[in-house]
């Protein structure tokens, strides 16, 4: 359970361009890598087995 957690949390901070695929941070208003403004908040995507 911790260690999904964390990565959960993890991936919540991380925020995924649809451009370039690069990672930044959250809340970032663009891509570093491309300056793209299509980013996209990584998280919800894995399904949490109980
Ligand atoms: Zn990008």
């Amino acid at each position: 359970m911790g260690r999904f957690q964390l990565a959960d949390e993890a991936l919540a901070k991380v925020w995924i361009c649809k451009k370039c695929k690069a990672r930044n941070k959250a809340g970032a208003a663009k891509c570093r890598k491309c300056g793209s403004h299509y980013l996209r908040p990584k998280r919800r995507e894995i399904k949490v087995k109980k």
